[in-house]
């Protein structure tokens, strides 16, 4: 990306923003220009709410782990069950939502890249659901580790392309995927699967991933008749984890906390840097160069994180902690086996700091967890990790 412009929207704090060429700036724009339009029709929401209720099934339970809960003491543990959504994870929301957007735009083609493969899935399922043909980018190490995603997506009609550059991973295939959007951009529209990249995703990825605090919070006021002392989630690029705080942010006395893996701490351990067309704290090497990740979790094995996340950070509104892929791996099973729910080895991350959470916790504290997904993508893989 050489010759650099800088839009003024999209800013949280110093981070976020576009730092794109200028051939990938129009394109841009105008997805951020009607983005704006439709957020607010009546006819557009109608529209995404009937398929969120017809097609993703929402809304989706607020299930008590109370297994859990009696085994572990100390506070209440509720699960949101977004691993229950038509495709089995909350990437179905935003995939729904942006592909809605496209066909208003009268685009005929849809992108997407891909890292675990769940959003190739939802991406590939909402384009079938709309008759769009679809380009799906993913990383030759991660087609490998997710074969059956990858069927998976043939099978719903989508083109799956391999990206054999650099590591073969996320990255590459996100690098693959600007290249498409910039030589094809009057009929393409590219679907971001997670709150990263430029302008204006992160505010779109979030605005269609808030129906989970959305459904949340009037469910815990329900089943408590009090807000939750604080909601745990998975930040790989940090959609579900957002989507999961959106509604929550103004309610200062809630702690929202979100869980990286150790093996890729962005927020943790990153440096604030302009990657892939936005600033956020970023892993990078020496050199400037995105540092190598080996998460367990596909979909959180990724250098950079949504600029949103480090803004909160950088607050103090959002804590960021790190779970280890051991304790993923363990919560995966200790989830398993307790309550009878294979978690996503993505929020096995979030079940695992939960855990410890509780033990801190008074027994009328509340924790909610986002279950960002279910986990029978990864069972093979552990299957692999235990035997
Ligand atoms: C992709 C994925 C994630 C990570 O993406 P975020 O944008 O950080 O939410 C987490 N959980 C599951 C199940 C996923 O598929």
């Amino acid at each position: 990306m050489s010759r650099e412009s800088v839009v003024e929207q999209g800013y949280f704090g110093e981070f976020g923003g576009s730092f794109v060429p200028d051939e990938l700036k129009r394109p841009l724009d105008k997805i951020g220009s009607e983005f704006h339009k439709y957020k607010d029709d009546p006819k557009f929401l109608e529209e995404y709410r009937y398929y969120l209720k017809e097609y993703v099934g929402r809304e989706n339970p607020l299930t008590l782990a109370k297994n859990l809960t009696d085994k572990i003491g100390g506070a209440k543990i509720y699960l949101k069950r977004e691993d229950l959504n038509h495709t089995g994870a909350h990437k179905i929301n935003n995939a729904l939502g942006q592909i809605l957007l496209a066909k208003r735009m009268g685009k005929k083609r849809i992108i997407a890249e891909t890292g675990a493969g769940q959003h190739g899935v939802a991406t590939a399922t909402a384009s079938a659901m709309v008759g769009l043909p679809c380009t799906i980018y993913m990383g030759k190490v991660d087609t490998e580790r997710q074969a059956l995603n990858v069927f998976r997506m043939e099978l719903l009609g989508a083109e799956v392309v391999a990206v054999n550059k650099g590591r073969g991973r996320l990255k590459e295939a996100v690098d693959e995927a600007f290249a498409d959007l910039v030589a094809n951009q009057e009929d393409t529209f590219y679907l971001i699967g997670s709150a990263v990249g430029p302008y204006p995703y992160p505010e779109m990825v979030k605005y269609f991933q808030s129906v989970i605090s959305e459904e949340s919070k009037k469910q815990i006021l329900e089943k408590e008749g009090k807000l939750p002392t604080a909601i745990v989630a998975c930040a790989g690029g940090g959609s579900n984890a957002i989507g999961a705080f959106a509604n929550y942010i103004d309610d200062k006395e809630v702690r929202l906390i979100g869980v990286e893996p150790a093996e890729a701490p962005s927020i943790s351990q990153g440096i604030p840097a302009v990657f892939q067309g936005y600033r956020s704290l970023t892993l990078l090497d020496e050199n400037g160069d995105p540092k190598p990740t080996n998460s367990i979790a596909a979909g959180l094995d990724y250098q950079g994180v949504g600029p949103e996340h480090s803004y909160l950070n950088s607050t103090g509104r959002g804590e960021y902690v790190t779970a280890t892929g051991q304790e993923a791996l363990q919560a995966f099973q200790d989830l398993s086996k307790i309550e009878g729910i294979i978690p996503a080895l993505e929020s096995s991350h979030a079940v695992a700091h939960a855990m410890k959470l509780a033990t801190e916790l008074a027994e009328d504290d509340v924790i909610i967890v986002n279950l960002s997904g279910r986990g029978d993508k990864d069972v093979n893989q552990v299957y692999d990790m235990l035997k």
